[in-house]
């Protein structure tokens, strides 16, 4: 059953369940009232009867005229069960009214049927006054006739009543409902021509008002498309990136082979070229399998207590052999900073950021590194005085296989994956830590990584981040 129909029946629902129970409040307050109007009757006859009976009564009935209304029947009965006297509408009428109400000491009132005719009757018992001895009963009964009338017509008025009301809920429910869903339709038929026509740059046209539930719905559709669209887009790029990053190296040692074939012999320049192409496929499927790691969460990390500034020495000390004589290496604030983390991702990052210094930096240049706390925070900087990053190009160089226009056109010793940066990234992410860099083009570039500080001891262990 569709959402619309369900809430119809619920609408209809709800009104039926209110009306049976309005209904049954009126018949039940209606009948009450009708009863006690014909019970306030009948003590008003009974009184009139009795009244002038106890008058002259000491243990003999005296009987007093009993014809009081036509419609109210009369009954005297002595205590040996046997009729006294009864109202002239009676006359041929010998069984007690109500039998059972002859042995009450009370009055009581009951509903007694007497062949097809339903009677209200009051018994009263007979006591003289002085004595207060019983001398027999009085039966006082007058038709419901009214009352089962009304009753009657009272059911029929609710019933219908009750019927055109839950048929009227039914219809404003259904319309009502059709017309608040309407948009979700186009929701649906929206989101099936996007999957027909696998276009995920539609978006959901809605002009209705944003902040209601259902512009709330498409506005967060649209974003899961947008969302969805991003990364569709930097799927296919990071295909076409990696196919590139591929086909470059395959194509040089199919060339150096292709040339050692046809001269017959093995040149060691050929055998250099080859060996340094497959490095560099080599780095790339390395590079590639550990960014697919940290991007789905799965990179394992070996945590125990890291030393950053016994690292920084460790990573600079490697890194000099990189800079030769080209620019200067030095090492700025250090201070004994303990982190928690997997010390080999942390060196890779390390050396990602000062391999990227060394390597943009032109020569004369100056690149510093440094170590730090702030807060309860380590902070790792690594500064060059280098051209800067193009505004144009910072909120990107975090991206899987961005490379600034520059370094693109650069020469080939220069020339990366577009790869280290977002690597370090993801391993600093997954250490509850960030990175991040300001650049310009005239006090050059400083990269700073932000890390916990070991808080209270490292536990060494492995984690794999799930
Ligand atoms: P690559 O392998 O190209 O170095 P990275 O991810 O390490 O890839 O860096 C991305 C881009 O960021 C680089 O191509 C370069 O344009 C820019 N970049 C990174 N570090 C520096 C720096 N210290 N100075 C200038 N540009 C930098």
């Amino acid at each position: 059953m569709s959402l619309r129909a369900r809430l119809a029946l619920l609408y209809t629902s709800i009104v039926g369940g209110i009306l049976l129970i309005f209904g049954m409040a009126v018949y039940v307050s209606v009948s009450a009232s009708l009863t006690s109007q014909l019970d306030a009757k009948l003590v008003w006859a009974a009184t009139n009867v009795l009244e002038p009976m106890r008058a002259g009564a000491l243990g003999v009935i005296k009987l007093p005229t009993l014809d009081l209304f036509a419609d109210i029947y009369i009954q005297v009965w002595d205590r040996e069960g046997q009729l006294e006297a009864s109202s002239l509408n009676i006359q041929g009428y010998f069984q007690p009214l109500d039998e059972s109400g002859l042995k009450v000491q009370r009055p009581t009132y009951r509903d007694v049927a007497i062949g097809s005719i339903r009677l209200r009757v009051l018994t009263v018992p007979i006591v003289t006054k002085t004595s207060q001895r019983m001398v027999g009963t009085l039966q006082v009964g007058t038709r419901l006739d009214t009352v089962q009338t009304t009753q009657r017509v009272l059911v029929w008025v609710l019933v219908i009543g009750a019927a055109i009301s839950m048929l009227i809920a039914g219809v404003a429910g259904l319309i009502s409902t059709g017309q608040a869903l309407a948009p979700l339709e186009a929701v649906t038929r929206t989101a099936l021509q996007i999957t027909r026509a696998d276009d995920l740059s539609r978006r959901i046209p809605y002009h209705g008002p944003p902040e209601d539930e259902v512009g709330q719905l498409i506005s967060a559709f649209n974003q899961t498309l947008g969302r969805l669209e991003t990364l569709f887009n930097s799927q296919r790029r990071f295909l076409a990136d990696v196919g590139h990053e591929l086909r470059t190296p395959l194509t040089v040692i199919k060339g150096n082979v292709d040339l050692m074939r046809r001269m017959q012999s093995v040149d060691d320049e050929s055998m250099d070229s080859i060996e340094s192409e497959v490095d560099r496929l080599t780095r790339l499927v390395g590079d590639l399998l550990l960014l697919a790691q940290a991007e789905s969460g799965k990179l394992t990390l070996v945590k125990a207590t890291v030393e950053m500034d016994s690292l920084v020495f460790e990573v600079l000390n490697q890194m000099r052999v990189l800079a030769k004589d080209r620019l200067k290496l030095t090492l700025g604030e250090v201070d004994q900073v303990l982190v928690c983390g997997d010390k080999d991702r942390l060196k890779q990052v390390l050396v990602n950021l000062v391999g990227n210094a060394i390597k943009y930096t032109p020569a004369g240049g100056e690149v510093v590194v440094g170590v730090g706390k702030e807060g309860n925070r380590a902070r790792l900087t690594v500064s060059d005085n280098g051209p800067g990053i193009p505004a144009e190009d910072l909120p990107h160089i975090f991206e899987r296989f961005y490379r600034a226009e520059k370094s693109r056109t650069r020469s080939k010793e220069g020339k990366g994956f577009g790869l280290g940066l977002s690597i370090a990234y993801w391993i600093i992410r997954n250490h509850g830590g960030q990175i991040d860099v300001s650049s310009s083009a005239k006090a050059g570039t400083t990269f700073c990584v932000w890390l916990p500080l070991v808080d209270g001891g490292c536990q060494p262990e492995t984690t794999e981040l799930a």
